[in-house]
């Protein structure tokens, strides 16, 4: 049987080359760590989360809980390793970044059908199956091949920084989840703020120096990413309402809700090290220690690892790929990951698995549809068909799904609630016209 070839060894190419194996087929996995890093990538092994350590919500009411569900149905290596390797964050699914690699890594490479070179890839090999991987850092050789096949689009994504547990002053801040979600007092750390200190927190932000985009200033930001200082200056109380929003916690030592709140999410079990939610910058390194020391609790915060941004390259999906994710001028390519137009991490693991799920289908001659249009799987898939110009990545939303309107009555989390139901039918009945896929 052809082996195939997946090239990256992170979210997407790790769950591609998983559902390849797990059906009998092999796979060479192509990864240039450790000899060679992108720009964001820190640690040297597969898997690597480069920002957050949140997969985001985890109630089936949101689109992206419901495409954890989905994906764990599937059989999803890595939404396991992600619950395995857990972290406490409230009503999200956090993760202790390097178990959590390690473990998908364990898993991958121990596979007898899995073979991992180590090296960059320079060119698409020029036979068999092949499921590009290689993320929005893409560049070089590879890049000028696939911007050959089609346009390539870029956007800029940004990096949030990582504070040292110790360094973060207790009495200052209080723990807690919004609306008490989360058990032992609240998975986050707050940092509150009154409204003399956020305002002025405010205008530091605004006026702080911020790196330079190297000559790509015409790229946007991704919206649903965007530096905390872009969002200040979009106006004075645009982070009150945005990742600083007090809302659902209570300051126990006041007994009020404080004008804003800076929350820091635990990075691994043991709580050494603390992210700043939503706090992805570009602010330079000394200015990031200047203004983010005025937040309460971090006046002596000990930086592990600054913001920073960075240019996201991807495909013009509706144009060069077809409904599998595979080029239109060499269907024998395809595209995963948020290379693919994808945004996100679990949406990443998402085209990672379908991509995986195709090519072994390809290649063991047996028939696969797309997942229905009612399932976050499926509206993600037919996300990227969408016709028009302007194609940018988007994370799973729960207009790409399709559902039934809301009956008299029907409250718009019942309603939501209820299509997550549907979906996971809808799912289950479709893997069920696909046993032989699912059982080989
Ligand atoms: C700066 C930044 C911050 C982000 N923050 C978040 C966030 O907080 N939350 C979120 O949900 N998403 C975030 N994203 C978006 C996205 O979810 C992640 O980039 C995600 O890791 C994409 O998964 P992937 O598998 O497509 O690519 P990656 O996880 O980047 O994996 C690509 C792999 O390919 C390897 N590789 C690259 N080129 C080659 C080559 N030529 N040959 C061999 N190997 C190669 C790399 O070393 C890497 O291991 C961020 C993206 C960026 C760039």
């Amino acid at each position: 049987m052809e082996r195939v070839t997946v090239i990256g060894g992170g979210l997407a190419g790790c769950e591609a080359a998983w559902q390849l194996a797990r059906r009998g087929v092999a796979v060479t996995l192509v990864e240039m760590k450790p000899a060679e890093r992108t720009p964001a990538h820190a640690a040297n092994g597969l898997a690597e989360l480069v920002c957050s350590n949140s997969l985001r919500g985890a109630s089936l009411g949101s689109a992206v809980g419901l495409l954890k569900a989905e994906l764990e149905t599937m059989g999803s290596l890595l939404v396991a390793k992600a619950k395995g390797t857990a972290v406490p964050a409230g009503r999200a699914l956090a993760v202790d970044r390097a178990r959590f690699s390690r473990a998908v890594e364990d898993a991958v490479t121990s596979h007898p059908l899995v073979s991992v070179e180590r090296g960059r890839a320079i060119a698409l090999p020029s036979s068999g199956r092949v499921i590009v991987a290689t993320g929005p850092l893409t560049d070089g050789k590879l890049a000028a091949a696939l911007a050959g096949a089609g346009a390539m689009l870029h956007t800029h994504d940004a990096i949030a920084p990582l504070v040292d547990g110790a360094s973060i002053d207790p009495a200052a801040t209080f723990r807690a989840s919004r609306y008490d979600e989360g058990e032992d007092g609240g998975d986050y750390l707050n940092c509150p703020m009154d409204e003399a200190e956020y305002h002025a927190f405010v205008r530091a932000l605004v006026e702080a120096e911020k790196t330079p985009l190297h000559g790509f200033e015409s790229a946007p930001f991704f919206e649903g990413c965007l530096p905390v200082e872009e969002l200040a200056e979009r106006g004075p109380l645009t982070l009150a309402h945005g990742p600083l929003k007090p809302v659902g916690l209570t300051d126990p030592r006041t007994g009020r809700r404080p004008f804003a709140v800076v929350q820091l999410r635990q990075e691994d079990a043991a709580g050494t090290a603390y992210n700043l939610v939503g706090f992805q910058t570009r602010l330079t390194r000394p200015e990031q220690e200047r203004v983010l020391r005025t937040i309460p609790g971090l006046e002596k915060a000990a930086f592990e690892r600054y913001g920073e941004v960075h240019r996201n390259s991807f495909v013009d999906a509706p144009r060069v790929l077809d409904e599998r994710s595979r080029l239109r001028s060499d269907p024998r390519v395809f595209v995963a990951g948020q290379l693919s137009g994808v945004e996100g991490y679990v949406e990443s693991m998402a085209s990672g698995l379908m991509c995986g799920l195709f090519a072994a289908a390809e290649t063991l001659g047996l028939d696969v549809s797309l997942p229905p249009p009612t399932t976050a799987l499926g509206g993600l898939l037919r996300h990227l068909q969408r016709p028009g110009s302007g194609f940018q990545p988007s994370n799973v939303v729960w207009a790409m799904i399709e559902t039934r309107p809301r009956t008299r009555g029907e409250g718009k989390r019942d309603h939501r609630e209820n299509a997550a139901k549907q979906a996971l039918a809808d799912l289950g009945a479709w893997i069920d016209a696909h046993r032989a896929l699912f059982s080989a």
